[in-house]
């Protein structure tokens, strides 16, 4: 099943069309996006029998599935072949950092540019449907509500700025944290630990990788989170980002105002970002 955002309503998605679910099942369940990851299983189960087709769906509709989550998790050199050309080790345990919830938008909102220094990391995303406290390994994917496209976008300069790096206020700009466009069960996919994603800087590929070189993949993440954070229906994970960042390429390149950041994972979507000027962040 997938799911969307369409004028602040939940809608169940289908291909060209979709159905408002608290219109569809009487009243059963909320429209609004956030009050519903409450009840995500129960959601599910109802989602089942409908089929998704009250009206026809342009996707420049859609906005972020996930406006409102309580905890936003950012992973730090998740994926092999990244942690390969930064020059780093396998790391024994993930880096974790936040990206404050004010920082996203929807898979077309504007990209405002706060310095010459802004890099993109596509992610796959993956948000909570069933509170995760100290859970087990091998049921990591039983909490998933489902999977979305996300990016990383990361301030070089300030994420490396103070006595010790300080990932959180770098990638939390306004705009910087672009997902959507959909949310996607977990059921809908042959291996969801195996998945292509990448971006693109106008027409130029710029990430390519498969979610199975994740270091920590999406189960041990939970495991690992949940261990000390309780996860909340409706948190928010970007699970970190594959080879092909703009700051270890030689030389290094970062976006530009005027550029599309196109981002993908499959089975789920794109995100369609244009990059636009910002005021510059710090004149101290
Ligand atoms: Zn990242």
């Amino acid at each position: 099943m997938r799911f969307g955002v369409v004028e602040q309503r939940l809608v169940l998605v289908g291909e060209n069309s979709a159905s408002d679910v608290e219109r569809a099942s009487d009243g059963r369940f909320s429209a609004d996006p956030t009050a519903v990851f409450e009840e995500w299983p129960k959601l599910v189960e109802w989602a089942e029998s409908i089929e998704p087709d009250e009206f026809a769906l342009d996707a420049n509709q859609l906005r972020n599935p996930v406006p409102r989550p309580r905890q936003v998790f950012g992973v730090g050199t998740n994926y092999r072949r990244h942690v390969l050309e930064a020059g780093g080790k396998i790391p024994d345990a993930p880096l974790i950092f936040t990206k404050f919830p004010s920082c996203l938008t929807g898979p077309q909102g504007q990209i405002p540019l706060p310095s010459a220094k802004v890099d993109w990391e596509a992610e796959l995303v993956v948000v909570i449907g069933l509170l995760a406290e100290r859970v087990e390994e091998k049921d990591g994917w039983r909490h998933v509500a489902g999977l979305s496209v996300g990016q990383d976008i990361s301030e070089r300069v300030l994420q490396l700025t103070g006595p010790y790096a300080q990932f959180s206020l770098g990638k939390s700009f306004p705009g910087f944290g672009p997902l959507g466009p959909v949310l996607v069960t977990p059921d809908e996919f042959d291996d969801p630990d195996d998945l292509e994603l990448g971006c693109a800087v106008d027409e130029q590929v710029m990430q390519h990788g498969r979610t199975s070189d994740l270091i920590f993949a999406v189960p041990e993440l939970i495991a690992r989170l949940s261990a000390v954070c309780p996860l909340l229906p409706g948190d928010v994970i970007f699970t970190g980002t594959p080879e092909g960042v703009g700051a270890f390429r030689s030389p290094p390149v970062f976006l530009r105002p005027g550029q599309t950041l196109t981002s993908w994972v499959q089975g789920i979507g794109e995100l369609r970002n244009p990059v636009v000027a910002g005021p510059d962040y710090w004149k101290g």
